[in-house]
């Protein structure tokens, strides 16, 4: 006999689902897909964990957040650094001086300028 039925085992049905068991409750998970996670589901290809449904960042400021989350599965660093291919070049986004530095050439480094 379960006191709750849960259908899905993505982010919302998972935490449901630890939280309720954690507080004594029997829970039946349903799940259509071969796997748990939902949307945010990675699998690994080649050694590159790869977003099955879409590329997912995970954003908090919240330490007791960060700490439960962190307790059931290890994330990877995200770094942020776009580039734009224009007809086989690529170049930085979003522009900086090393984009125009590509673009019409010269070096402004001398001038205290970063490349990235
Ligand atoms: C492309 C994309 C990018 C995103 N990027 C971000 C991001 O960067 N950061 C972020 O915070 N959020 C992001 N989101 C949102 C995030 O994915 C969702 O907020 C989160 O996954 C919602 O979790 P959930 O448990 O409510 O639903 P879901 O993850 O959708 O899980 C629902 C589960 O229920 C199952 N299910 C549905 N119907 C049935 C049924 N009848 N029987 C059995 N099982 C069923 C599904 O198979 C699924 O596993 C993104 C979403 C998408 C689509």
């Amino acid at each position: 006999m379960y006191d709750y039925l849960i259908v899905g085992a993505g982010l919302y049905g998972s935490v449901f689902a630890r939280q309720a068991t954690n507080a004594g409750k029997r829970v039946l998970i349903l799940e259509k897909r071969p796997h748990i996670a939902g949307n945010i589901y990675t699998e690994e290809i080649e050694d590159i964990q790869t977003h099955k449904y879409g590329a997912h960042i995970f954003h908090t400021n919240n330490k007791k957040v960060w700490e439960y989350i962190t307790h059931f599965a290890d994330f990877n660093n995200f770094i942020n650094s776009p580039v734009a291919n224009y007809h086989g070049n690529l170049f930085s986004l979003p522009f900086n001086m090393y984009t125009f530095n590509k673009m019409w050439g010269g070096d402004n480094t001398s001038r205290g300028y970063g490349y990235n």
